[in-house]
């Protein structure tokens, strides 16, 4: 039987230190068992830095970019210690989700605590819509189109100033404070630009393959995750 813990077992010797360390700097060129985990972490938040090879090349940097900017860092490729707190490396002890935080949301008109995790333009969804907007983002980000948030999850001060305008004239059709889906975290209002746009095809194209489906008729924007 092996004794509990064998300095010359490599295994040891090299991952567990290196494990309470903090975490190397990586950016193009790296190489290793670091960057391996930076590609697995990538891929399980979304995001598409190609096989978990150990090399960083031109994907996982465009993996790393596409994240940082998912997650409203500068998007500069390089992955420090912000970069690997965004990816749910543990820092400081506390094991992270990737950066979900708990909200107070509704649906059908009940309060409900949620957890909500960013997406690009500083929005925030339930995490699992989220996780699956970021791979959609991804996927259009390789097929030439930039999608555009223009609302998330909303709390509920900001869900009655938007059904305010309603009343008033001066807004979109809102729902009434509380039964907005963009309460629970799970619609995203996409910039589309109108049903003719590449913007719109691509998403009636591949939207669905992601989870999020139209669900009102006059809003083109206006998509749910609904997988
Ligand atoms: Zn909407």
């Amino acid at each position: 039987m092996l004794p509990k813990s064998d300095p010359h077992d490599p295994a040891v010797s090299a991952s567990r230190p290196a494990a309470r360390a903090a975490p190397p700097t990586l950016r193009r060129g790296a190489k290793g068992p670091s960057v391996v985990t930076l590609q697995k972490k990538l891929a399980a938040a979304g995001f598409s830095p190609g096989a978990a090879d150990g090399e960083f090349g031109d994907r996982t940097l465009s993996a790393v970019k596409d994240f940082q900017h998912a997650k409203g860092l500068t998007p500069d490729g390089e992955v420090g210690s912000k970069t690997w707190g965004a990816l749910g490396r543990k820092v400081g002890g506390r094991p992270s989700s990737g950066g979900g935080h708990s909200v107070s949301g509704y649906v059908k008109g009940v309060p409900r605590r949620i957890t909500v995790s960013s997406v690009p333009n500083g929005k925030d969804l339930r995490s699992d819509a989220a996780v699956a907007y970021n791979r959609m983002y991804a996927a259009a980000r390789s097929g030439g189109i930039t999608l555009k948030v223009n609302s998330g999850f909303r709390t509920m001060s900001e869900q009655q100033a938007l059904y305010k305008a309603y009343k008033n004239g001066t807004g979109n059709l809102a729902a009434r404070p509380g039964f907005s889906n963009h309460q629970g975290g799970i619609a995203v209002d996409v910039d589309v630009g109108g049903t003719g746009t590449s913007t719109y095809k691509w998403m009636a194209a591949h939207a669905k393959s992601f989870g999020f489906v139209r669900t009102e008729p006059s809003e083109p924007w206006h998509w749910e995750f609904k997988p």
